[in-house]
């Protein structure tokens, strides 16, 4: 089976408040995307990788490892649109895997599970259950209601699909004119069923400074041999 990945690396990473894109920040000495990709490329059936970055020029000084299947593609307007640029330019693959660089502390054990789930059903997900009990507020700041929270999960990256049922769903999705925040839920809005397998809560999406914080302290503690 050949893999293909789309890593979104195009996000200007505002909340951040840095002077580079958020995806060149770097935890450590690497960059959060050398981070996102490094367990990716440890995969013999990756074919593929087309990230999607803000300035395709710029991108590939700025990176630790030149892997001769990673391309750089110019990023979109949003996430969605970022993917398919990185869609475009992925070559023939079976199964397609789309990841967030905001995630980079990603494991090779959720990325086997994503591919062993999307092999089987078509499409999969790694998700989290919610431990917080979840308000809907309106925009008079007031709650509005308390949905049972036993039935939401926190979805995550990397998301698998088979490669048609992703492009289709993208195009689709294009023509009505709909935008999503994840892959998965232009698959779902075709009918198309999507798998969870478990995801971790170290594969946060890095968003604030305190995250980067709480990411470094992450990487410290997996440097260390356990005693
Ligand atoms: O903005 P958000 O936090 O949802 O971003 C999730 C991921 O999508 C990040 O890795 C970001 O770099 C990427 N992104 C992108 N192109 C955009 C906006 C976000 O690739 N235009």
């Amino acid at each position: 089976m050949r893999i293909g990945l789309v890593l979104a690396a195009a996000g200007l990473g505002t909340r951040l408040k840095s002077a580079e894109p958020k995806a060149f920040l770097r935890l450590g000495d690497q960059t959060l995307v050398d981070r996102a990709l490094a367990p990716f490329l440890l995969r013999d059936d990756l074919a593929a990788a087309a990230v999607a970055v803000p300035d395709p020029a710029v991108a590939a000084d700025l990176l630790r490892h030149l892997d001769p299947r990673v391309r750089f593609v110019q990023g979109g307007e949003d996430r969605q649109a970022s993917v398919a640029a990185g869609l475009a330019v992925l070559g023939e693959v079976d199964l397609i895997l789309v990841h967030d660089a905001a995630r980079p502390l990603v494991e090779e054990a959720t990325i086997a599970a994503v591919i062993e789930a999307a092999a089987k059903s078509g499409a999969a997900v790694p998700a989290l259950p919610i431990h917080d009990t979840v308000k809907e507020v309106g925009s008079d700041g007031r709650v509005k209601g308390t949905p049972p929270r036993a039935a939401l999960v926190l979805a995550q990256t990397p998301q698998g699909f088979r490669a048609d049922l992703l492009r289709r769903a993208h195009a689709e999705a294009q023509a009505a004119g709909v935008r999503g925040t994840d892959d998965a839920s232009l698959v779902e809005r075709l009918g198309e069923p999507v798998l969870v397998v478990p995801g971790r809560r170290s594969n946060f999406k890095i968003t604030t400074r305190e995250d980067v914080l709480i990411a470094e302290a992450i990487l410290q503690a997996r440097a260390q041999p356990p005693k």
